[in-house]
């Protein structure tokens, strides 16, 4: 049985005030599920509020990016012990919307998931093909190539504590879903390349499927051998939605 995980990024939304009401609505609500594991990733700005608010309780907080650097002049940068001193023990790394307008590659997805692994901090680590990819079959080499490159230089330890999260770009934001056939095939693809570098880490390895999930399409996607939860965008900024995911595990 692997562990499933889901994973609320909140991308750039939540003030104070809203990540107060968001969270107080995760937790006054259903949102426990003894099979999940549950996460939500706010911007920075709330992230030492989350903790104080989740304190104790079964939901957990990470981050949606961090600096490859560990401390130094790099203005704008936020560091893993930063990170870390405010609650955090997930990171979210490469996300698509971090390679299209940050223009990150795999090779600094790869640095920075390597100083998270040293400093404490799960990443997960995000993968997924552009639309005119999969239109020209391109999506196991694309998905392959950085699949190999943000995990380039992993020990099986390092595998066993990471998480990758496969989110078919024109899937995300677009209430266009992936069917769970299509991610299933994927995921598979996904676990094959991570058992290069160790057959028994990938078999544990959590992948979470994420490009518009909802409550409604959940279950299909969650009942497939190789998804082990999801990374949820938008549908996590409303507490109902993000429960009805948690519950359709
Ligand atoms: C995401 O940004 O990781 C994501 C999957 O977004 P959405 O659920 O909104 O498609």
């Amino acid at each position: 049985m692997r562990e499933i995980i889901i994973a609320g990024n909140w991308k750039l939304n939540g003030t104070i005030p809203e990540t107060e009401s968001l969270l107080k609505g995760l937790l006054d609500g259903n949102s426990q599920n003894d099979k999940v594991t549950v996460l939500v990733c706010p911007p920075y700005t709330s992230l030492h509020y989350a903790h104080k608010l989740l304190e104790g309780s079964h939901i957990k907080l990470g981050a949606q990016d961090m600096s490859a650097h560990e401390k130094g002049a790099y203005t704008g940068e936020i560091s893993a012990d930063m990170l870390l001193t405010v609650g955090a023990r997930y990171v979210i790394l490469g996300h698509s919307e971090r390679r299209q307008y940050h223009a990150e590659t795999d090779e600094l997805v790869n640095a920075k998931a390597k100083l998270a692994l040293a400093k404490g901090l799960r990443p997960i680590i995000c993968v997924g093909e552009l639309l005119e990819q999969r239109e020209r079959n391109q999506t196991e080499e694309v998905v392959g190539t950085q699949v190999a490159g943000t995990l380039s230089g992993f020990t099986a330890e390092m595998v066993q504590q990471s998480v990758i999260a496969y989110e078919p770009v024109w899937a995300i934001g677009t209430g266009k879903t992936a069917t769970p056939e299509m991610a299933q095939e994927v995921h598979k693809f996904i676990r094959e390349r991570v058992a290069a570098v160790d057959s028994n880490a990938a078999q544990t390895l959590p992948i979470l499927y994420g490009g518009s999930v909802k409550p409604g399409n959940a279950a299909g996607l969650l009942e497939q051998p190789d998804i082990d939860g999801a990374l949820v965008g938008g549908a996590s900024l409303k507490a109902a939605d993000f429960i009805g995911i948690i519950n359709a595990v």
